[in-house]
């Protein structure tokens, strides 16, 4: 197994994926590279006898590993897509068997070393395959890991008939790393009743808490006349973007100044000119009334900056982008128990931190789809330091395969009952 997700991790991240946010809404995948991963996935999966093999004209792939109980359908999801936060093109992955604990130099830039006093989760992987990149790009083991994990699984499955487990949906997604992907994943097709997605860091992390977002536009317009004759007429829009980022209170509630479970207004983009700008954030709390009252926060701010300036218009629109899993899924816990004691059983004890962001399992949640996250061992993602240790993704493929027999046994109490 060590051998197989090995080989597919490193021909995976071979194949350029990055997403493109500068694409089109409407289109899915944003890069046609994603289909070059998502065809060869396809015809993988063909070969190993999966089945109910379908990829959907906006590039979900998905198939079924039939099973040998009935049991509620469990999906397990990763994306095809990599992050264009670090050059993301033209991957070479490097493989360091058996790693001695000496420092990794990345030949492509050696100034980009892996040492194992930096990082105690690095030298818990001493005796580890491990993979990096070569220094000038990324790896894209986010979430190339959880795509080897799951055709790893697949093959596993497939091969052991013996293991008893009811229908497991695999689904490979674009456009993840641009908030894309979930949005339109067509859920009747996919035809389960619980999902994971495998897109987490270190063995152990379980995650069914993400932060609650909104993204909130200021747009502020001033007064436009000839600079050489605007004496007591010019209302600079410019000045007063500064002033209502300078009257807001950075030193608590930046994403700089904040951790664990606090919420952050962060402004993320100014554009314009003296005569109008926009001035926009994002808002993240994991509770509603703390994203509310960052929110209230800015209203103030931009009313009090509108106030005192009566020919300036100061506009502020929030808009909802996703909201943390945990509000639907403490309804009904399940999904997380279960996640718990696969781990649990592999001997893996689960480690439930709150993850500062989205997935895309908030927007699936939200959907209906109640979809917590698993880990696969990828560390220093989004960077050139990008690396993940092959026995890690193997713990993620037990821990898989087992969730797919506890599930079963689930049915199986209900019905003894
Ligand atoms: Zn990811």
């Amino acid at each position: 197994m060590i051998e197989e997700l090995e080989q597919r991790l490193v021909r995976y991240c071979a194949i350029d994926t990055p997403s493109d946010s500068t694409a089109p809404d409407t289109q899915i995948p944003s890069s046609a590279c994603q289909w070059d991963l998502l065809r060869l996935l396809q015809s993988e999966l063909q070969e190993m006898g999966a089945q109910r093999i379908e990829l959907t004209e906006q590039g979900y792939l998905m198939a079924s590993l039939p099973g040998s109980h009935p049991a509620p359908v469990v999906a397990l999801l990763a994306h095809v897509d990599t992050t264009t936060q670090y050059k993301a093109t033209g991957v070479k992955p490097l493989v360091h068997r058996k790693w001695d604990g000496a420092p990794i130099v990345l030949p492509a830039d050696p100034s980009m070393v892996l040492k194992a006093e930096d990082s105690p989760y690095l030298a818990r992987c001493k005796g580890h395959d491990l993979v990096t990149a070569s220094g000038d790009t990324l790896l894209g083991a986010d979430d190339k890991a959880g795509v080897a994990i799951l055709m790893t699984l697949a093959r596993h499955l497939l091969t052991h008939p013996e293991i008893p487990h009811g229908e497991v949906r695999l689904c490979f997604t674009p456009d993840e790393e641009i908030g894309r992907g979930a949005g339109k994943l067509p859920l009747e097709t996919l035809g389960a009743e619980v999902a994971y997605t495998l897109d987490g860091g270190q063995v152990g992390e379980l995650c069914y808490e993400t932060f609650s977002a909104n993204r909130a536009v200021v747009e502020i317009t001033g007064v436009s006349i000839h600079p050489g004759y605007a004496k007591d007429k010019l209302v600079n829009a410019l000045h007063l973007a500064a002033r209502i980022l300078q009257t807001l209170p950075q030193a608590q509630r930046t994403p700089e100044t904040t951790d664990g479970r606090q919420g952050f207004l962060h402004a993320n983009e100014l554009k314009g000119t003296a005569h109008q700008a926009t001035l926009t954030f994002i808002v993240r709390d994991f509770e509603l009334e703390g994203l509310e009252a960052h929110c209230r926060l800015l209203r103030q701010v931009c009313d009090t900056v509108a106030a005192s300036e009566p020919r300036c218009q100061i506009n502020v629109k929030v808009i909802e982008q996703y909201r943390n899993m945990r509000y639907r899924l403490e309804q009904d816990m399940r999904p997380v128990d279960l996640a718990a004691e696969a781990y649990r059983r592999c001997g893996i004890e689960p480690d439930f931190t709150v993850l500062r962001g989205g997935t895309d399992g908030s927007i699936l949640t939200a959907r209906g789809l109640p979809t917590p996250n698993l880990f696969t061992g990828m560390q220093n993602f989004h960077g050139p330091l990008e690396w993940v240790s092959v026995q890690d993704m193997a713990e993620a493929v037990r821990v898989c395969s087992e969730l797919a027999q506890l599930w079963a046994e689930v049915r199986e109490e209900a019905r003894d009952a």
